[in-house]
């Protein structure tokens, strides 16, 4: 009779390398189902894009699982518990290990997995496969949790950082009953509905493999240099975009942090750019520790008085920020590439949030819920803290009053405006000194590029300078009702 088998939960853990699930399997002898649920209640909370990218995940995931192992990755749809418990009676298994996860309703599923079926000789381990370090785990002198990024960073870089594992070369034991499965092409998710998710393949590999390469091609043509270019959005390979791998685990944060330190100990010309690499890890890493210790931070300002900001949210204007078609190049630029590759470089990002709450005094929910159904690498932490940070409202925030000038911002990061070029193709022949501010041509320009504001590119919706004093006033109401005091 066949051993007692260990099932292994993948969720956002999609990978060979440093998998500390298969590590544990090692220390034992017992063959192993691997296996991935298709729990509505969690998809059904993922964007269009994140659900078009962990879709082709699960299928180069299956067959990696197929090809490397000649195991099957089994599919299962339902309630975790639920489908968690039918396996276990199916199969006789003992063991259940899953990679930890960190959103609210992820860790009351992890909990109700823990609390109900942890019984009976069955074994329930949670293994950090998403982070460098377990946020319970980082505390200040006091014994309390950050709030401010530096010290946090600065006490996570005292730690000690484990090698990361390689992918085993070790033969596992499938389980050689037959287990039902479902078929991949049968999950009908919300993307399969969505037409615009399918242009999201020409830009993407997805895979563990495309992962690995994507690092090494960065540590190798663009780390150094890394701390000058990575905000000039013209150049293709400023930085790593890596984050949609990151996001679903084609690639774990520690693989990268190691790849990165022995690249600066071959190279010594590099530590500034190494570490500000780094660095941009170790955000990561504080917006899951936020996301830990204030389980609400997606739905509610951290700073709790922002609840009551005198934000405007007119849905006409939000259409137009949405679509790109703000009449401000850089701003549509960004956001059309968004809707095109379901990406966009941070320095856009930041100009584009800080236009929607502060231009057009919005509130970053809407601008959060927009980069959730359309970012591959839509992260419930990154983007959560991205945005408070942004909006002022965070515990580590950039404050209200820094407000980004769309046009300036534009002519310092794409000074030539190539990037606008190629997102806002009617702007492509415009001249140099026009291409920031097109409405600004004289109309015999106009008709000479066949560009006429109001036609063919629309007038600005706003007056940056009007509604940037109009946000500062507004700001300083509020602050003056004492909202922002203590
Ligand atoms: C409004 C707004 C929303 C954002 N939403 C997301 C999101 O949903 N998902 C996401 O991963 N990042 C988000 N970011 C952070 C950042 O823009 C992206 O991580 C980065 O642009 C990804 O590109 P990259 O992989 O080339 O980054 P690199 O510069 O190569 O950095 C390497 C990795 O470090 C991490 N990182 C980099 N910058 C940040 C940052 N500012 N905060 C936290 N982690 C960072 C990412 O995991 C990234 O992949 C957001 C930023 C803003 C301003």
């Amino acid at each position: 009779m066949q051993q007692q088998p260990i099932i292994l939960v993948f969720y956002q853990n999609l990978r060979f390398h440093d998998q500390p699930l298969l590590l544990e399997v090692l220390q034992h002898t017992q063959p192993i189902i691997p296996i991935f649920i298709n729990d509505p209640k969690v998809i059904e909370r993922l964007g269009e894009a994140s659900q078009w990218w962990l879709y082709q995940s699960i299928r180069a995931f299956k067959q990696q699982w197929k090809s490397a192992y000649n195991i099957e990755l089994i599919l299962r749809t339902g309630d975790s518990v639920r489908v968690l418990q039918q396996l276990l009676q199916e199969t006789n298994a003992n063991k259940i290990y899953l990679g930890k996860r960190y959103t609210k309703l992820e860790r009351e599923i992890d909990e109700r997995i823990y609390e109900e079926l942890n019984r009976d000789g069955i074994t329930i381990k949670f293994f950090n496969t998403h982070l460098l370090f377990e946020p319970a785990n980082i505390k200040n002198q006091q014994g309390n949790s950050f709030q401010i990024f530096t010290p946090f960073w600065k006490t996570c870089l005292t730690k000690t950082i484990e090698a990361d594992l390689p992918a085993p070369d070790h033969i596992f034991n499938g389980y050689n009953q037959p287990i039902n499965s479902d078929d991949l092409s049968d999950w009908k998710w919300g993307h399969s509905q969505a037409a615009w998710t399918r242009k999201l393949a020409n830009h993407w590999h997805l895979s563990e493999l495309a992962a690995l390469n994507k690092l090494a091609i960065f540590l190798k043509n663009s780390l150094a240099g890394y701390n000058n270019n990575r905000d000039l959005i013209a150049s293709p390979s400023f930085s790593s975009q890596l984050s949609p791998y990151l996001r679903w685990g084609q690639i774990s944060a520690k693989k990268i942090f190691n790849e990165v330190i022995h690249t600066m100990e071959r190279d010594p010309t590099i530590q500034q750019d190494g570490n500000t690499f780094l660095k941009e890890i170790g955000w990561r890493e504080f917006s899951y520790y936020l996301l830990y210790h204030h389980p609400s931070m997606q739905e509610v300002p951290l700073n709790k008085r922002f609840q009551d900001f005198p934000y405007e949210n007119n849905l006409s204007l939000l259409e137009k920020w949405q679509k790109g078609t703000t009449g401000f190049p850089i701003i549509d630029a960004g956001m059309r590439q968004l809707w095109l590759e379901g990406w966009m470089p941070n320095r856009l990002r930041m100009i584009v949030a800080s236009f929607l709450i502060k231009d057009l005094l919005i509130n970053w929910q809407f601008g959060q819920a927009w980069f959730i159904d359309t970012l591959v690498d839509a992260d419930p932490a990154n983007n959560a803290n991205s945005w408070q940070w942004v909006a002022g409202c965070g515990t580590d925030a950039s404050p209200y009053f820094r407000i980004f000038n769309p046009i300036t911002q534009g002519k310092k990061f794409d000074s030539e405006g190539k990037y606008i070029r190629k997102y806002v193709p009617e702007l492509k022949d415009l001249p140099t000194k026009y291409i920031h501010q097109p409405w600004e041509m004289p109309i015999t320009l106009q008709e000479e590029y066949n560009v006429i504001i109001g036609k063919d590119y629309p007038h600005p919706i706003v007056d940056h300078t009007i509604q940037k004093n109009k946000a500062l006033d507004c700001w300083k109401e509020f602050k003056g009702k004492g909202y922002l005091a203590g």
